[in-house]
């Protein structure tokens, strides 16, 4: 993951762990030089096995470096990928900023962007404000219409906050509907009080969404889901889950036994272990001083990889459902399991919670694809135990009853009668 200004960013999102970063290089102008940029894209596609890869551009907000910025980017790939590589690019972006230009340069170049967006209007500027307090929501919908407009790719990042975690199903529908997002990410808040922005200390700010909260969000969107849109909106956490109970790796860090192979690098050429620790300690090397691959492959990096399985606490190596969570991310691993054994997840009543629910589909979607049949089957065999559970209750209604269809009339008045 690229950096190309740092932490630097147009908005002052009220959770952003990114902004306290620009302590880190005091006097920095925080933008990539030509030659880092060249540096890193010559050593990054030669360390490639595989005739493939992916540029992650991250922030602070990456657009901010310009467009010229990028066309110098995909002129360095093409100068040094292979003939027979292919080059991705993928770009996270607050939307804010997205114009025609942009946009005819995204489609041309295929760019996959990802739009950071919380759910409808009043859900999204609880948080996401610019540096004088303004809402963003308008701009970043202006910005969609526009990739929409271009035909560019997109998907959407939500975040799950204390504001937004109480509706799922409004946040759901209206990236699914108004939106029109084919593929939604959704990542929860879990942000650590302290002053160094660094992951220090075990209490979270109130603005992070609380553990259940969380597993019921998940619940209630995976319920609409599996009922109506599997096949058709690809939502990470379940597609996900459906590799996990596939037996194969989940195919994201946070649920995978070990991690270590998503290292970011800052504006200046510094490469840290994870995105989510840029702080001294993580700190591994410059690729302006030690070769790309040997600081990827470094025991330093490695010990961090591994420490996420091999300090995963009792409680989560006798738990039911590790194989799909492996204990979430080590970030979040800040409070104490039941026996008082400390390195268990913030999120695992939530994570529980969501693991637990899904089980019965999970299965039955994995075995419509190990039997080569689609998993959108599933929704069919939901539609069934719905209606025969449905069955049930209208037998047990009383005729003053509410309807148990949901109408809100009595049972006499709808399908009583
Ligand atoms: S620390 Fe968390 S986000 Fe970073 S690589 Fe590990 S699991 Fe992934
Ligand atoms: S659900 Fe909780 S106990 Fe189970 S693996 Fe995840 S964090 Fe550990």
């Amino acid at each position: 993951m690229l950096k190309p200004r740092g932490a630097i960013c147009n908005l002052d999102c009220g959770y952003c762990y990114f902004l306290t970063k620009e302590a880190l290089y005091p006097g920095s102008d925080f933008r990539m030089s030509a030659e880092s940029l060249e540096t890193f894209t010559r050593q990054y596609i030669e360390a490639q096995s595989v005739p493939e890869a992916t540029f992650g551009w991250q922030g602070g907000e990456p657009m901010l470096i310009g467009l010229d910025f990028f066309r110098l980017a995909v002129e360095l790939q093409e100068k040094h990928r292979p003939a027979n590589m292919t080059v991705h690019n993928a770009l996270q972006t607050n939307g804010t900023l997205i114009s025609e230009e942009w946009c005819e340069f995204f489609r041309a170049n295929n760019f996959l962007v990802g739009i950071s967006l919380d759910g409808p209007r009043a859900l999204h500027d609880a948080y996401r404000v610019d540096k004088s307090g303004a809402p963003s929501f308008d701009r970043v919908m202006a910005g969609l219409e526009l990739l929409k407009k271009h035909g560019v790719s997109f998907n959407v990042l939500t975040t799950v906050h204390s504001a937004n975690a109480d509706h799922p199903a409004e946040v759901y529908r209206f990236l699914r509907d108004d939106v029109d997002a084919r593929y939604i990410q959704f990542i929860p808040i879990v942000e650590r009080k302290n002053d160094t922005g660094f992951q220090e200390g075990h209490s979270v700010t109130d603005r992070s969404v609380k553990a259940r909260q969380y597993g019921e969000f998940l619940t209630a969107v995976f319920d609409e889901w599996v009922r109506r849109d599997v096949g058709t909106v690809f939502v990470q956490i379940f597609d996900v889950a459906l590799n996990s109970w596939s037996g194969e790796r989940p195919g994201l860090c946070i649920f995978d036994e070990t991690c270590g192979g998503a290292l970011a690098m800052e504006h200046n050429g510094d490469v840290y272990s994870c995105d989510h620790y840029v702080e001294p300690r993580y700190l591994l090397g410059n690729v302006g001083e030690m070769p790309l691959l040997e600081i990827v492959d470094s025991e330093k990096q490695r010990v961090f990889g591994l420490a996420k399985r091999d300090t995963l606490p009792r409680y989560c190596r006798e738990c039911e459902v590790r194989f799909a969570c492996n204990g979430g991310c080590p970030k979040n691993r800040i409070i104490k399991t039941p026996c008082g054994e400390p390195g268990l997840n913030y999120l695992c009543e939530g994570y529980k919670i969501f693991f637990e629910h899904i089980d019965g589909p999970m299965r039955f979607m994995a075995n419509e694809l190990a039997s080569r049949r689609p998993p959108a089957n599933i929704m069919r065999r939901m539609r069934l135990e719905d209606e025969a559970h449905l069955e049930q209750e209208f037998a047990r209604a009383g005729r003053n009853d509410p309807c148990p269809c949901g109408s809100g009339r009595k049972f006499k008045n709808c399908h009583g009668g």
